[in-house]
């Protein structure tokens, strides 16, 4: 194993097979060392820092079917809610008056907040929030789409790519292809946007194999963000009697990600605080520098139901970074709450800044 990891650092390369070799001697051995060469990996980019970025959840409607997920458009028993773009704006605005300046707006796949809908949102938390930095995640849109809103003031896009896998891709997502998320990923990219992929660890059929998989998409991607977290099983989805992943099966790859993509900005996922009361803090520990506390109002904020058990449904959006900060400095970290921009950002000229 120690040959295995000093090759990583060294040369950031390492083949399938070897990853996998190196997958099999972790799940036994000491990851002691692993996890200090991340947190050694992050500290080269972005020290001791952990960016903070507000969360709406604006629309738990959804058109795709994704078999792990509780938002599935076959969940007849998920309450589904959108909030208004008055809502989300003021959202952001309490946000900002927290002193976040990065947001993030995600949804499911709902196809009421059309390009238009999302370029009003946009400009209005462009004006009413100066200077924030906005992501979205709202899944699979065309080209035109997504350069429209770039072109509004969005500055990033999530979008997991899941499995690296094709035929475990494929089998988790009816209706949908692999390609196009791939092909999502790369006009994202080729727009401007700082863009963020991931996947999830523990789903049924998943094995070391696959995870190397997505740790070389990760590394051939080079994404400016990487979301990884463990499937957890939500009752009311065909997976709902599987068996989800582990914090720690998650804490390594994150780590092996850290050393794979040095700069990635890495959120210690919600995902990780559900399954384990110091999950996110484990996650900081693994080479993670992002932490995303949830700005939606509390009402809606349990039918944002992806997987069962979700954290922090019950908390203000002050006590949440409240409660966020005093974590995360107990760990010994600086949060930082600007816009958290990507360590090779620079500024570009846009449309809309004249
Ligand atoms: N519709 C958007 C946002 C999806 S929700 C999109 O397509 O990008 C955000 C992420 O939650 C997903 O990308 C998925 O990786 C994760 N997720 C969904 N269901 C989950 C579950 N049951 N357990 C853990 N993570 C889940």
């Amino acid at each position: 194993m120690e040959a295995l990891l000093d090759q990583l650092v060294e040369r950031n390369e390492l083949d399938q097979e070897e990853l996998v070799c190196l997958l099999q001697q972790l799940k036994t051995g000491s990851r002691d060392r692993l996890f200090h060469l991340a947190v050694q990996t992050r500290k080269l980019h972005y020290s001791e820092t952990v960016y903070l970025r507000g969360l709406i959840e604006f629309s738990s409607f959804c058109r795709q079917d994704c078999l792990y997920c509780g938002l599935r458009r076959s969940n007849t028993e998920a309450e589904r809610y959108r909030l208004t773009e008055a809502e989300i704006m003021e959202c952001a605005e309490e946000g900002y008056r927290l002193g976040y300046r990065s947001f993030v707006l995600q949804s499911g796949e709902d196809a009421y907040y059309t390009e238009a809908r999302l370029i009003r949102i946009v400009t209005g938390i462009r004006r009413r929030c100066p200077g924030a930095a906005i992501t979205l995640s709202v899944g699979e849109r065309s080209e035109g789409f997504y350069r429209a809103l770039f072109e509004a003031g969005a500055d990033r896009y999530l979008l997991r790519h899941e499995t690296a896998s094709r035929p475990l891709y494929q089998s988790l997502h009816p209706g949908m292809s692999y390609d196009n998320r791939m092909e999502c990923l790369r006009v994202l990219k080729s727009i401007g946007y700082q863009v963020g992929t991931g996947f999830m660890v523990g789903l049924p059929g998943q094995t070391l194999s696959h995870l190397a998989e997505d740790l070389l998409l990760l590394k051939k991607l080079q994404p400016h963000m990487i979301g990884i977290g463990p499937f957890i099983p939500h009752s009311r989805t065909p997976l709902g009697e599987m068996q989800g992943g582990t914090v720690d099966d998650t804490l390594v790859m994150l780590a092996l990600a850290r050393l794979l993509v040095p700069d990635a900005l890495m959120p210690a996922t919600t995902a990780m605080g559900t399954l384990d009361p110091l999950g996110r803090e484990k996650a900081l520990q693994a080479g993670c520098n992002v932490v995303m506390p949830i700005l939606s109002p509390l009402r809606v904020r349990r039918k944002y139901a992806l997987y069962e058990n979700k954290i922090c449904m019950g908390d203000e959006a002050a006590l949440c970074r409240d409660c966020i900060e005093m974590r995360i400095a107990a760990s010994g970290y600086r949060i930082e709450l600007s816009r958290g921009d990507h360590c090779s950002y620079k500024e570009r000229p846009r449309k809309y800044q004249s």
